[in-house]
C-alpha cells in the first residue's frame, strides 16, 4: 500500500506538456508564460494586479520591502502559522508582535489585536499580517477597520487559501487576497499547497503603485522607467560632456536602465509558470474535491467525542488543511504513521520556536497557540485522495479510539 501524506501535488499529462513546450520555447524566464500566468491567476482571485515571484516567501519578504518596513518597527501576526509569516518582518529589521488565536477558528483574534493596539501609544504598529490559517479566510473587513483607526497596513497571507472567501458585512463574497481590504496578499505554490510551481509565488494588490514598486523590487530595483536623480537624456545617451557639441537627444535608447534602490532576483521561471497556468485550470475542481473530503471527515466525527474540528462559520473554507484536535494525539499521530498515513503538525507554534525564543518571546504568552499545539493534526487533505484511502483514514482514526 502506498503512503498517504497529508497533502500532495497532482500532476497531469498536460501539465507537462505544458511544461515541455515551455522549455522548447524561446524564453525560460521574464518571457510571455509569467504575464499570462499573472493575469490568469488575478482574473481567478478578482483582484486587479498580481506579481509572480520565486516563492512565497519572496513574496512576504517583496510585500515588506514596498511597505518600508524598518528597524525597531512592530508589527503583528499569528503564533499559529508559518514561520514565514513572521520572517518576512525581520528581514526588514522590524519587531514581531504575536496576538493569540481564537480557540474556535485558530485564526488570529481580533480582540487580541485590538488589546495591543489599544495598550500602546499611537504609532507603536506600522501593520497586521493576518493568516487565512488552513484555508479559513480572515474576515478582513473587520481588521481594515482596526487597521484604519491606527493607521496600519495589511498583508494577507493567503498561502492556505487560493479559492477561499468570507462573506461581508453587506453579503458581499470577498475572495481571499482580492485586494478589496488588505493593501497586498501573498500565495504560495509550493507542492504541498492547491498550485503546484515546484516553487514559486505570487502577490496579488489594487495598489497601482505598490504593484508597480512589487514589479522593480522583484528585478533588482532595476527599472526602464527614468528618476529625477540622472535622468538627462544625454547622459543615457553615454555623450555627456559632448552634449552642447552635439544634436541634442530627444529620447531614451532601449538599453537605458536605472537601478533606482536595492532589489532583489526574486523572478519565476516561464516554465514554472507554464506548470501554474495549467494547474489553475483544475484550481476550482480542486477546491470542490477538497471541499467534499472535509464534508466526509465532518460527518465520520460529527458524532465522536474523541475529534475536535474547527467550528463556527465554515462557508468559503478552502481546506489547504484539515485539522482535528485530539486527546493524546501523539499516540494518534504513531499509530497512523505505523499504518501508512502521514499526518502532519501545523503548526509549532512560531513564537516558541528558539529564534523567536531568543528575541524575548515566552511560554505561556499565547495561551490558546500554545493548548492548540498540544493537540492539533492535520489529516490528509489533498484532490487525488482517493475515496478507498479517505475510508481507510477515517477507519483508522476510529479504530485507535474505540
Ligand atoms: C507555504 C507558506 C509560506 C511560504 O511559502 P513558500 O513558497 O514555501 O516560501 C508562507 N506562509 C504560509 C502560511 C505558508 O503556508
Amino acid at each position: 500500500m502506498n503512503p498517504i501524506p497529508y497533502g500532495k501535488q497532482h500532476i497531469t499529462p498536460e501539465d507537462i506538456q505544458a511544461v515541455v513546450e515551455t522549455l522548447q520555447s524561446e524564453f525560460l524566464t521574464q518571457g510571455p508564460k509569467i504575464k499570462e500566468f499573472e493575469e490568469a491567476f488575478a482574473k481567478y482571485i478578482g483582484v486587479r494586479y498580481a506579481v509572480a515571484v520565486a516563492n512565497g516567501t519572496a513574496a512576504l519578504h517583496l510585500c515588506t520591502l514596498a511597505l518600508s518596513v524598518k528597524p525597531g518597527q512592530k508589527v503583528i501576526t499569528t503564533p499559529i502559522t508559518f514561520a514565514a509569516s513572521a520572517n518576512c518582518v525581520r528581514y526588514c529589521g522590524g519587531e514581531v508582535v504575536f496576538a493569540d488565536i481564537n480557540p474556535e477558528t485558530y485564526l488570529i483574534d481580533i480582540n487580541k489585536v485590538r488589546k495591543l493596539l489599544e495598550d500602546a501609544p499611537k504609532g507603536t504598529y506600522q501593520g497586521l499580517i493576518p493568516v487565512d490559517f488552513a484555508g479559513r479566510a480572515v474576515n478582513l473587513e473587520e481588521f481594515r477597520q482596526v487597521a484604519d483607526e491606527y493607521g496600519l497596513w495589511i498583508i494577507e497571507d493567503a498561502c492556505h487559501a487560493p479559492g477561499g472567501y468570507f462573506i461581508d458585512s453587506k453579503g458581499q463574497q470577498q475572495n481571499c487576497g482580492n485586494g478589496n481590504f488588505a493593501d497586498l496578499a501573498i500565495f504560495s505554490f509550493h507542492p504541498v499547497k492547491h498550485i503546484a510551481c515546484g516553487e514559486g509565488g505570487m502577490i496579488t494588490t489594487n495598489d497601482e503603485k505598490l504593484y508597480r514598486k512589487l514589479l522593480t523590487l522583484r528585478t533588482h530595483g532595476i527599472t526602464r522607467e527614468t528618476s529625477s536623480f540622472t535622468n538627462t537624456l544625454d547622459f543615457a545617451i553615454g555623450n555627456a560632456k559632448e552634449a552642447t557639441h552635439q544634436q541634442p537627444a530627444t529620447s531614451y535608447p532601449m538599453w537605458y536602465m536605472e537601478m533606482q534602490e536595492l532589489g532583489f532576483n526574486y523572478r519565476l521561471t516561464d516554465f514554472q509558470a507554464a506548470l501554474g497556468l495549467s494547474q489553475l485550470k483544475r484550481a476550482d475542481a480542486g477546491i470542490e474535491r477538497r471541499r467534499a473530503i472535509a464534508k466526509k471527515y465532518q460527518d465520520a466525527f460529527s458524532n465522536k467525542s474523541f475529534v475536535k474540528g474547527q467550528s463556527g462559520n465554515i462557508e468559503g473554507h478552502a481546506y489547504h488543511l484539515y485539522v482535528i484536535q485530539v486527546e493524546n494525539r501523539l499516540g494518534l499521530y504513531q499509530h497512523l504513521r505505523s499504518k501508512n498515513i502521514f499526518a502532519q503538525i501545523h503548526y509549532i507554534p512560531v513564537h516558541l520556536m528558539p529564534y523567536y525564543r531568543s528575541l524575548g518571546n515566552k511560554e505561556g504568552s499565547q495561551s490558546h497557540a500554545e493548548k492548540y499545539y498540544q493537540h492539533c493534526l492535520s489529516l490528509p487533505m489533498y484532490p487525488s485522495l482517493s475515496e478507498s484511502d479517505l475510508n481507510y483514514v477515517i477507519k483508522t482514526i476510529a479504530d485507535y479510539f474505540e
